[in-house]
């Protein structure tokens, strides 16, 4: 007997995003409609690798079986609304999503790779107090289809700059990956995948505001990829000032997530770290992230602050930059200094927050 949803299905039909299913729910479907379950791998690679617009153009399907597919899906791709381009080569990109919302995706190029920093979700619900994204409302999570589909787009923008394939990505741009793990991971497939883009998971760095639980589901999924924590601080009620999430879940349960995420994995993960003048320029706060960096294998970016608007938030003076950088490396703690990119276009670090769309 049908259920009454189905009958409102019957009348209504309501066309499914086909890149939401994997290669194997593809090939149920083709089984569970009465046809060779193999078809279902041509049309993945249809779709993920040649990256057709229309079940037309997937010609060695027969025209019954395209209109078939036609009936029941869409082909959701997205759009580049709008390319600024940075004197220092990086592009920011304005994408726009089939629903119409729009979300932001870097590519950053230097003298030895390029790299695409993209986003995970609409918007983002952490409140952080320094970030840009955080003044957006969350508003949803990105598809698979629709984070693969930036890497996509950058990776051209390499050819074309560059004259090389991409070779990293980053996601640091809006909104939280762990928050959106299903779809991340996903997404993280298809661009390490021979039919996708078959690039190496020790080139893609997933950094995260720091959920334990989350973290630790990662180590237990035995990813191969790199994760990079948001720390900022190493004292909670310094943390907590800027980080809300610092509330929920302090440092010492970080860490021993991260620990965990070490003995599973073997890496070691990167921590970010900006220095703002009153904040975290003291003495006690260096000697806070060095006691934290010596008890979980890792490394620190200090990353320059980018401004977003007047919040009070100054960069640190660059002797107190120093002077982290000189205890960390005699603690014997890997220590880079990033300087941001695309700052003129705001499309540095924290500052993706879609005011061009
Ligand atoms: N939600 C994830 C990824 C997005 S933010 C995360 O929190 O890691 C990417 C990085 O930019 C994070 O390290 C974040 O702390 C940093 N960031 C945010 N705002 C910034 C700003 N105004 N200046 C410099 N870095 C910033």
């Amino acid at each position: 007997m049908k259920r009454p949803d189905q009958g409102r299905f019957f009348l209504m039909p309501d066309k499914r995003d086909i890149r939401a299913l994997t290669r194997e729910e593809l090939r149920v479907f083709f089984s569970d409609n009465g046809m060779q379950s193999f078809r279902g791998n041509q049309v993945y690679e249809w779709l993920w690798n040649k990256g057709v617009h229309s079940f037309q153009e997937m010609t060695n399907l027969s025209k019954e079986t395209r209109e078939f597919l036609d009936t029941h899906f869409v082909i959701n791709h997205i759009r580049v609304d709008q390319m600024q381009q940075s004197s220092d080569g990086t592009v920011k990109n304005a994408i726009r999503l089939h629903d119409g919302l729009i979300v932001e995706s870097v590519f950053i190029p230097t003298s030895t790779r390029t790299t695409a920093c993209v986003s995970s979700q609409v918007g983002c619900s952490l409140d952080c107090t320094f970030c840009a994204t955080a003044r957006l409302k969350k508003m949803r999570n990105l598809n698979p289809d629709e984070i693969y589909d930036q890497v996509v787009a950058i990776d051209q923008q390499s050819r074309a700059y560059k004259n090389h394939k991409l070779s990293n990505i980053v996601f640091m741009g809006m909104g939280e990956p762990l928050l959106n793990y299903k779809n991340v991971l996903k997404s993280i497939e298809m661009i390490t995948s021979p039919e996708g883009l078959g690039m190496s998971p020790r080139r893609i760095t997933l950094s995260t505001v720091g959920l334990p639980k989350m973290i630790m589901k990662l180590a237990d999924d035995e990813v191969r990829f790199n994760l990079a924590v948001s720390l900022h601080s190493a004292i909670d009620e310094v943390r907590s000032t800027m980080m809300p999430i610092n509330e929920k879940s302090n440092l010492e349960d970080l860490l021993k997530s991260l620990q965990y995420w070490y003995e599973k994995t073997n890496s070691r993960v990167t921590f970010e770290y900006v220095v703002w003048k009153g904040i975290n320029d003291r003495q006690k706060d260096i000697d806070a992230l060095v006691a934290y960096c010596r008890r979980v294998p890792s490394k620190v970016n200090l990353i320059e602050y980018n401004a977003i608007d007047e919040d009070g938030f100054e960069q640190a003076d660059e002797e107190v930059i120093e002077k982290y950088r000189q205890d960390l490396e005699r603690n014997k703690i890997v220590v880079n200094i990033r300087r941001s990119r695309g700052k003129d276009i705001d499309a540095a670090c924290g500052q993706l927050a879609n005011k061009t769309a």
